[in-house]
């Protein structure tokens, strides 16, 4: 077994108040790919570069979804932390789709336990759209102050600011897009959609 196996290989924690669609089901419906054809060889955990940052491995998330322990799944933050860059993706020898179904879990753990997504994560998440959404692209002065204000650490890399400053990664005034107003077209499409 690869050193890389996950620790996580025993069913036992699986209780009788599963839900009526276990979140491996709603993942193969979203994505049409089915948890159980991981062969849990961890060639994605070992590429992943959040991996020191996550409480769960890539493997280790597709192995919970296969037990169907699904609160211990949805009671880490490891979902939140993936940057959906793919490598894990790119390295499985199996054409799974591992940033797929993280994906897809993040929209599953919104709808079913929203209250359960880290604060900082989605301050961060509301900071960035906000300037998508007035910018069309990020306005970095205005992401930090937005996502502090939202309740990000707020003295956090403070210390960075003046060499940022000094290599032209901080301005303070934004500049729109050209198609800002087609841009905030697509927000009102998605906000109308969400509120149906
Ligand atoms: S998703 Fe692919 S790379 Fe990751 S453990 Fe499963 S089979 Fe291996
Ligand atoms: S997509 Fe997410 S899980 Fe996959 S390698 Fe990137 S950060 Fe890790």
């Amino acid at each position: 077994m690869s050193a890389e196996h996950s620790s996580i290989t025993s069913p036992k924690e699986h209780t009788s108040a599963r839900p009526q669609q276990s979140l491996s089901s709603q993942i193969q419906n979203a994505t049409g790919l089915d948890p159980a054809c991981c062969y849990q060889c961890g060639k994605c955990s070992a590429g992943c570069p959040m991996a020191n940052e996550m409480d769960l491995k890539t493997h280790q998330i597709i192995r919970l979804l296969q037990l169907d322990l699904d609160e211990r799944l949805l009671a880490s933050e490891a979902i939140w932390m993936c940057l959906t860059c793919e490598t894990c993706t790119t390295r499985c020898p199996n054409q799974f789709d591992p940033a797929a179904v993280i994906d897809a879990l993040r929209e599953a753990a919104l709808k079913k336990v929203p209250g359960r997504v880290p604060k900082r994560i989605s301050a961060f998440h509301s900071a960035f759209l906000d300037q998508i959404r007035m910018h069309g692209r990020v306005f970095e002065f205005g992401l930090v102050a937005s996502y502090k204000l939202r309740g990000g650490p707020l003295f956090a890399d403070v210390e960075s600011v003046p060499s940022m400053l000094s290599r032209g990664k901080l301005t303070f005034t934004p500049k729109k897009i050209e198609g800002i107003k087609a841009l905030r077209r697509i927000f009102e499409q998605c906000a109308t959609e969400k509120s149906k």
